[in-house]
């Protein structure tokens, strides 16, 4: 098998390695954003009585014909039904019940007028008050039937939707205190390099803050996954060997960054050859050209590059679809749109490039403009953009106007633009 792999292939050999996670039960709240393992079906019938959809009146349409400002129906109110009451009284012709939204309709009564065409004529407006209703209604006007949501027994949520907010209502209003939902992966997140020091150390001489370590474990979290931040790993056979094997037992994907390139120092591609199977540890596209995959055990193996925007691109392109496979979301691409260059772009013909940039709305359609300094070592383009810019291998020069794909990172998979 070659080492080197277009974009497509390399992800494609990445999701057939890795397997969705197996099912947990947790609690409803907890399941937000998570994806359902089972159909879930409502134990009632939702709503679960016919109920009034505003303040107003119970009445019997065909006592309102041809109702009006001049011409009002007069109506006896024999109860008030709060919401939570249960009504007791069959409404008869000639009379109505004082009702309240959400408040079960009473027998008889196949009508709600609202309050605001009504008014008082006889008494207090409590009971036995006379009211004129001033408005003609249709049966069944501002009733909510029962089980217009989701009948008793049928499935409201199907396994494999993801649980958004909404969703999330609809399960507590069926009966799902607990729900089953996909795992979230345990990823390692290994950082390699002897430079490399902790965020709360001030680097001395010839060394760096280990930013990838955050950077890459808040995409984890961003992707749904749960990260483990290890101790630098420092450029040393035997210290990176020790940190894959304890990952490799103790997580469910295992992600590195840095000392993939062909550095005297790059223990990762011995290391993993060693322990497990090495795929791949090349990918023809720039940031990242250094993308290594490979097992250890049965788990999946991701090398990231080391320059904080090669690790960015290569965790959105590769670690992120993996990681939304193992949650169960089918949905795995980020929306693309296209848009024009706001100017002249060059590049080298032989990779794919993923340039940071902002896409935003001019007069006549969506425009890109690169969104700074695309030097693989800063972060701060990434940080300023919503988009990778998509420049295909084989093409050098891109003139102003021209029309280009960008994988928007502001929206999420399957949102459909
Ligand atoms: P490497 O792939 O190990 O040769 O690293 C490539 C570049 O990325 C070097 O300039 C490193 O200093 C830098 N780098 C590697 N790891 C990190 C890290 N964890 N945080 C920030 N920069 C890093
Ligand atoms: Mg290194």
């Amino acid at each position: 098998m070659s080492s080197t792999m277009t974009v497509e292939q390399a992800r494609e050999l990445l999701l057939q390695h890795v397997k969705v996670m197996d099912v947990e039960r947790v609690d409803l709240l907890d399941s937000l954003g998570r994806v359902l393992a089972q159909d879930m079906a409502s134990d009632i019938d939702v709503a679960p009585f016919d109920n009034s959809a505003m303040d107003g009146f119970a009445v019997r349409a065909a006592d309102l014909n041809g109702a009006s400002e001049q011409t009002p129906a007069r109506v006896r109110i024999i109860e008030h039904i709060a919401a939570g009451d249960y009504p007791e009284l069959e409404v008869g012709p000639g009379e109505a019940s004082r009702i309240m939204t959400g408040a079960p309709m009473p027998l008889g009564a196949d009508a709600v007028v609202m309050v605001e065409y009504s008014s008082v004529i006889e008494g207090d407006g409590a009971i036995d008050s006379l009211v004129a209703l001033s408005r003609a209604v249709a049966e069944g006007e501002n009733v909510r039937r029962r089980g217009e949501e989701v009948r008793a027994g049928d499935v409201v949520l199907n396994r494999g939707e993801s649980i958004g907010p909404a969703g999330l209502g609809l399960l507590a209003s069926t009966g799902h205190a607990k729900v089953s939902v996909y795992r979230r992966p345990r990823v390692a997140v290994l950082s390699t390099g002897s430079e490399l020091v902790e965020v709360d150390q001030v680097p001395g001489p010839g060394k760096i803050r280990n930013s990838n370590s955050y950077s890459v474990a808040a995409q984890v979290i961003a992707a749904g996954g749960i990260p483990v931040r290890y101790d630098i790993v420092p450029d040393d056979m035997q210290a990176t060997r020790e940190a894959f094997t304890h990952a490799a037992a103790n997580s469910d994907f295992i992600v590195t960054t840095g000392g993939v390139s062909v550095g005297d120092f790059d223990y990762v591609k011995p290391v993993l050859q060693e322990l497990g199977e090495l795929m791949y540890c090349k990918v023809t596209m720039r940031p990242g050209n250094p993308q290594t995959m490979g097992m250890i055990d049965e788990t999946p193996f991701f090398g990231l590059p080391g320059n904080p925007t090669s690790t960015y691109v290569g965790f959105e392109m590769f670690v992120r679809p993996a990681i939304r496979y193992m949650l169960g979301h089918t949905e795995l691409d980020r929306p693309i749109v296209r848009a024009r260059l706001a100017h002249d772009v060059r590049k080298k013909p032989d990779r794919r490039y993923f340039m940071r940039g902002v896409v935003s709305r001019a007069e006549d359609g969506l425009e890109v403009a690169l969104s700074g300094n695309q030097s693989s070592a800063l972060l701060m383009s990434v940080h300023k953009g919503n988009c990778f810019v998509v420049l295909p291998e084989g093409e050098r020069e891109f003139s102003a106007g021209q029309i280009v794909d960008c994988i928007r990172l502001d929206i999420d998979e399957g949102i459909q633009l």
